[in-house]
């Protein structure tokens, strides 16, 4: 006998991975140059230089000590690296201790909802969404709340959203830029989030969480601003990850950062920990736990990024795609030719375009295209993206 959820969550391929392993064996038919694959969100650029030169150093001046266990919480000097990077740019006085440094933003979500959830607690999620959050939410014994997307500009539906928040509420999911649709939270959204939450905290007598998934972060393109979201609302808990901003997913690192002034700071920053203790996260990678705290302030080149969304939404709208501009990440998210996103991913198969159906992201009637690859490609994609098109007309 095994746990029947573990055994789903083990077997179960997502549609994402799904789409990758189509896309391997369709390279292997006719030729990996004439496959589109727009699947993944693997960033495409390097790291910077001065990660792998900070790495090479660390490892040969201290070989001896790199490799061995830190502080649950992660090194003393990690942390300060990273608060002092943050009071720095957001004008802010956080201190090492609020920091809980983790295998990157996967585990920091894991961390939050493991260590806030009580039994009967609910989390809110906008989509479209990450779809990760309800194996994460569900995991810690919650129960997601999915509030439906908003699909002239994927900011926030607020009727949907104040009819979904409870008394069993016990925090929201912001993910801003967002992963799939690009967008960013405009001030005025989030200021209206935070009036919303406020209210509704001291109708129910508690406390509602603010979790702002921050992965891409640094990734916005001119015009567009991603306010510091602990400015808006106080009782914000951090989840981030260098994943995407120093191009290093494979190396699991993030944190979860607690500000001291939240309601019940103390006892959210042991939850966290402890929700790491009893999940087996022990500690975050040494080396890249130093690594990543004195390369903060730096980001991978990120100009082929907004190269390519701008090729990208310029050329979809000459053919007819309607896509709403996106402020950061590298995804796009146009609507569909007709109203199955899966029938039009099947149908793009056809012309060798791999893109993910938006209904698993929350959002039927959309496709996720990651643009997280190399321009030439797009480039060789755009013709098979007008047959796609001219299919339907
Ligand atoms: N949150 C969002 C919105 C993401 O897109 C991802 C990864 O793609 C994660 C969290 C997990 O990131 P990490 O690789 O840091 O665990």
């Amino acid at each position: 006998m095994v746990s029947e959820r573990m055994k789903g969550l083990g077997t179960a391929r997502s549609v994402i991975r799904e789409l990758f392993e189509y896309g391997k064996l369709r390279a292997a038919q006719v030729g990996a140059e004439n496959v589109y694959d727009f699947s993944l969100g693997n960033p495409s650029v390097p790291a910077p230089a001065a990660v792998n030169e900070t790495a090479i150093r660390l490892l040969t001046e201290q070989g001896d000590q790199i490799h061995c266990y830190t502080s649950a919480q992660g090194d003393q000097g990690a942390r300060q690296r990273f608060a002092d990077s943050l009071n720095r740019r957001f004008g802010a006085h956080y201190t090492a201790d609020q920091f809980y440094i983790t295998v990157g933003a996967a585990a920091s979500l894991c961390c939050v909802f493991n260590g806030l959830a009580c039994p009967g607690d609910e989390f809110v999620v906008f989509a479209p969404y990450f779809p990760e959050y309800q194996v994460f939410i569900e995991g810690a014994g919650a129960r997601m709340v999915l509030i439906p997307p908003e699909i002239e500009g994927f900011q926030i539906d607020f009727a949907a959203f104040e009819a979904a928040v409870g008394p069993h509420t016990k925090g929201v999911v912001v993910n801003s830029p967002n992963n799939p649709s690009g967008v960013v939270y405009s001030r005025e959204t989030l200021e209206r989030l935070a009036d919303v939450l406020t209210r509704k905290s001291r109708e129910y007598g508690h406390p509602i969480y603010l979790i702002s998934d921050e992965p891409y972060r640094e990734i916005v393109y001119p015009g567009f601003q991603v306010p510091w979201i602990p400015h808006i609302y106080r009782d914000t808990i951090v989840c981030y990850s260098f994943s995407k901003s120093l191009s290093l997913p494979g190396e699991r690192l993030g944190y979860v950062l607690v500000p001291g002034d939240i309601t019940d700071a103390g006892d959210v920053y042991a939850a966290v920990a402890g929700a790491g203790r009893s999940l087996g996260y022990v500690n975050a990678p040494s080396l890249f736990q130093q690594v990543t705290s004195l390369c903060c302030d730096l980001t991978s080149d990120l100009k082929v990024y907004e190269e390519n969304r701008n090729l990208l939404v310029t050329s979809l709208r000459e053919m007819g795609y309607h896509v709403v501009e996106p402020g950061g990440a590298f995804y796009l998210f146009p609507r569909t030719l007709e109203a199955d996103d899966m029938a039009f991913s099947e149908r793009a198969k056809q012309f060798d375009l791999l893109v993910v159906p938006g209904s698993g992201f929350g959002a039927p009637g959309h496709v996720r295209i990651s643009y997280c690859v190399q321009t030439d490609m797009i480039r060789r994609a755009l013709p098979k993206f007008k047959e796609l098109a001219d299919s339907y007309r």
